[in-house]
């Protein structure tokens, strides 16, 4: 069924999140800090709000997706009046800390609150790749599912409004340690007469197929008591450190696999 949705931010990602519910037929309100960048979205059939405030006070749903968490708390905090009783649904990147402090103060004013963490870049909306993590009130992750789903596979991870942002940024830390891995593997073949290109051809497939440890070692992180290491911890430290020398000789050593060693023993 249709739903009134406003939508906060029209960015490239709230722009993005925006088409996507208007696509799925929902009576769509806007607001942007800059009014022209609402304009391609009325043409479509939204309508524009003045002010923040209007924009909050419309709609059954309310979506932020603006530059932070100051900006968030700056438009919702004058408006707790005009929230009491709706829902509304954080997809502006935050940490842990000002999502449970969000969450806080939406309880303090009877406010269903919902932090999200789109794990997507904006052209992926509404396709096959993009999931966005959504963490707080569990009653209106059900309710709204129809419209989350919208924007890509829709996936619940705790009441702890901390949670979507935890999982979205432990998921791009992964992301980082893989980058930073590449490019010190990279160092390290010029110096035979390789290439960084050579070697993307040949660490990406190897590196997909080892995404599949990730399950196997879980459950050891999960419950350490009853884990089996597949690898024991001097497996793990003499080869890393075999990497490490390698890094030393040929002169392009940084403390990444030092880093390594002091964090992935025993897996
Ligand atoms: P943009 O820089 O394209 O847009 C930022 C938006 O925030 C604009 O609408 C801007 O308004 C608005 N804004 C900034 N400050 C304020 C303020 N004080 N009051 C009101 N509005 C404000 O960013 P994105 O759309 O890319 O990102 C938006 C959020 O989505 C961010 O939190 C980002 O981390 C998150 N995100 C983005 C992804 C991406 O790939 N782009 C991926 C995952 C998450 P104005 O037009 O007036 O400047």
């Amino acid at each position: 069924t249709a739903q009134h949705i406003s939508v906060l931010g029209l960015g490239a990602m709230g722009a993005a999140l925006a088409q996507a519910l208007l696509a799925g037929g929902h009576q769509l309100t806007v607001w942007n800090r800059t009014p022209s960048r609402a304009e391609a979205l009325v043409s479509q059939g939204a309508q524009v709000a003045a002010t923040s405030a209007e924009a909050l006070a419309v709609a059954d749903l309310v979506i932020l997706c603006l530059l932070d968490d100051a900006s968030v708390r700056e438009h919702l905090e004058p408006a707790a009046a005009a929230l009491r009783g709706r829902t509304v649904i954080n997809l502006t990147t935050a940490t842990p800390e000002q999502a449970r402090s969000l969450g806080r103060w939406a309880a303090e004013h009877e406010v269903a609150l919902m932090d999200g963490g789109i794990m997507a870049v904006p052209s992926m909306i509404g396709g096959p790749a993009a999931f966005v993590l959504y963490s707080g009130a569990a009653a209106e992750f059900e309710r709204f599912h129809g419209v989350l789903e919208l924007f890509g596979r829709a996936e619940f991870v705790g009441e702890d409004f901390g949670a979507a942002a935890m999982y979205d940024l432990a998921i791009l830390g992964g992301m980082y340690s893989m980058f930073a891995g590449f490019q010190q593997g990279a160092k390290m073949v010029r110096t035979t007469g390789g290439t960084a290109a050579h070697l993307a051809t040949l660490m990406a497939p190897f590196l997909q197929a080892m995404t599949t440890m990730f399950a196997q070692y879980a459950p050891g992180i999960d419950d350490p008591e009853s884990y089996v290491p597949e690898q024991d911890a001097d497996f793990t430290a003499g080869a890393i450190g075999t990497i490490d020398k390698a890094a030393v000789e040929s002169g392009t050593a940084t403390e990444l696999f030092g880093v390594l060693l002091r964090t992935l023993p025993g897996i």
